[in-house]
């Protein structure tokens, strides 16, 4: 059996365990099994390239060079990655998977820019296809790997996630696309240095304007976009380097990505077409969101322990707070004196808590609280207003009331948990702050809410201690 057949089968047998990694994925209890298949799979697909390299070079001394370089980097690589993963929070993670985005597209441009140099290596007949390719390849590269890192620069706090506006922002968006197809068109016929550069200059500021011009509100559908985008990137990669094993990859990533991005557009209530098109038709908000709203009350541990002993509902909504504090332990344990006490304790997740999917579910689930208490946001919102005390633990923007009630608010449509009907709203934060998506929120000057200030985890075991 060649080479070639033995990593072709490897390849095939990779791409099925991709597929059952993605079908493990899609729900909890399969989703550690749906790991273990992407991680062999993947393995399986490393080893067939690096074998598929090595029996092509062997015997010939250039290509050993090339090939130790390559392993040099595939270790160096490796290594890094092992040490981020080990090291990364878990209020990191979105922020390394843009940036880890941006690597796959800034990947899809160097091989587009590759397959230009090697171009006359090409068969007269495939030469127009292959030129298309490269262009296809080094744009959407460009606007994943800009895209990215204005992502990584938004979720990390280091720019502000208020959405840029420019004027005439979608005429730009629509121009460039515009652009990039008449360059395509002109590249295959005549197939200059500068096209190419200018095809790359001009993804590069689409992805950046792109993702600039999305709100704080709507970034967790632009990480699944860029999920997405990365993919596409790798497989029109896959199709320069003639590697099947990457177009089908590529292309799985992609669907699932636009899939995820598309079912979390229709839980946050914004158009899909819009968000992708960078917020394309979405006009700039009649407010912006930072006025205050009224006076605040504040109440003690203490008092909010009196509080809980005598609530026979409660209902915690975390949000990113609780997971930059850790408070996860203190929380699962209060919910437990509380249960032996037969108070009817539950959660609320809202679906874009926390800085990923499914932020607070594993939070939760890491400090063994009942996943029967745990409850997403649309099936606890009706209870809302039968509820004696909600604890709001770190969440800002999912409980914005003015996201529900402000047409003209930056969030406005987005749903949200309707804590402010409830009996009594405990808020538990540092200070006033606004949440992620810098929008002043009008729950903390309401009648029945009180802030609780100071670090979650800190205020939870002061409640715990009282009670
Ligand atoms: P927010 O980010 O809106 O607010 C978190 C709040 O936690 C802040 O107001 C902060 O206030 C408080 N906080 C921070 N640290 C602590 C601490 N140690 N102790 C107590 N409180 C603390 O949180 P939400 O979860 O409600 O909303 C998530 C936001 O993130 C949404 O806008 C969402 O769109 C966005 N997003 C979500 C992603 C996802 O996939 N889930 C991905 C990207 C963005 P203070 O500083 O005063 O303490």
């Amino acid at each position: 059996m060649s080479a070639v057949s033995i990593a072709t089968a490897a390849y095939l047998v990779a791409a099925l365990l991709f597929v059952l990694s993605l079908a493990g994925l899609s729900k909890h209890d399969t989703s550690r099994r749906g790991v273990a298949f992407g991680m062999t799979g993947m393995a399986i697909a490393l080893g067939a390239t690096i074998w598929l390299a090595v029996s092509g070079a062997w015997g010939d001394p250039a290509a050993m060079v090339g090939l130790a370089i390559m392993l040099g980097a595939v270790v160096v690589g490796a290594g890094i990655g092992l040490w981020r993963a080990k090291v990364v929070e878990m209020t990191g993670m979105p922020e390394l998977i843009a940036l880890l985005h941006s690597f796959v597209g800034l990947a899809a441009v160097l091989v587009g820019w590759n397959g230009h140099l090697h171009a006359g290596d090409i068969s007269p007949e495939l030469v127009d296809i292959h030129h298309a390719e490269v262009f296809i390849g080094v744009f959407i590269g460009g606007v994943t790997f800009t895209g990215s890192i204005v992502a990584y620069l938004k979720l990390s706090a280091k720019i502000s996630s208020k959405p840029l506006m420019l004027p005439g922002k979608n005429i730009l968006n629509l121009g460039a696309i515009a652009l990039f197809i008449a360059l395509t068109v002109w590249y295959v016929i005549d197939s200059s240095l500068i096209l190419l550069i200018a095809v790359t200059i001009v993804s590069l500021l689409l992805g950046w304007h792109l993702v600039a011009s999305i709100g704080g509100g709507d970034m967790p559908v632009v990480v699944s976009m860029l999920n997405s985008y990365s993919g596409w990137a790798a497989a029109a990669a896959g199709f320069l380097l003639s590697n099947d094993l990457l177009i089908v990859t590529g292309a799985l990533v992609g669907s699932s990505g636009a899939y995820l991005s598309y079912i979390m557009c229709k839980a946050m209530n914004r158009s899909f077409i819009s968000v992708i098109a960078g917020g394309f038709g979405i006009a700039a908000p009649a407010k912006n969101g930072e006025e205050e709203v009224g006076e605040h009350r504040e109440i003690d541990a203490a008092s909010a322990a009196e509080m809980l002993a005598g609530a026979s509902s409660v209902v915690i909504t975390p949000g990113y707070g609780m997971a930059v504090a850790q408070a996860q332990y203190p929380v699962a344990e209060i919910t437990q004196k509380l249960r032996d006490r037969g108070v009817d304790v539950r959660f609320g997740i809202h679906p874009v808590a926390g800085r990923l999917p499914g932020h607070m579910n594993v939070l939760l689930a890491e400090a063994k609280v009942p996943y029967d208490v745990v409850l997403e946001m649309d099936e606890i919102n009706d209870d809302l207003a039968e509820t004696d005390v909600v604890l709001v633990i770190g969440a800002n923007d999912t409980v914005n009331p003015a996201a529900a009630e402000d047409p003209g608010s930056p969030i406005a449509g987005m749903p949200v948990l309707r804590v402010w009907e409830a009996k009594n709203v405990i808020v538990f934060k540092r200070s006033m702050a606004s949440g992620y998506a810098g929008v002043q929120n009008p729950l903390f000057f309401r009648e029945n809410a009180q802030m609780l200030f100071g670090d979650a985890k800190d205020r939870v075991e002061d409640i715990l201690r009282a009670l």
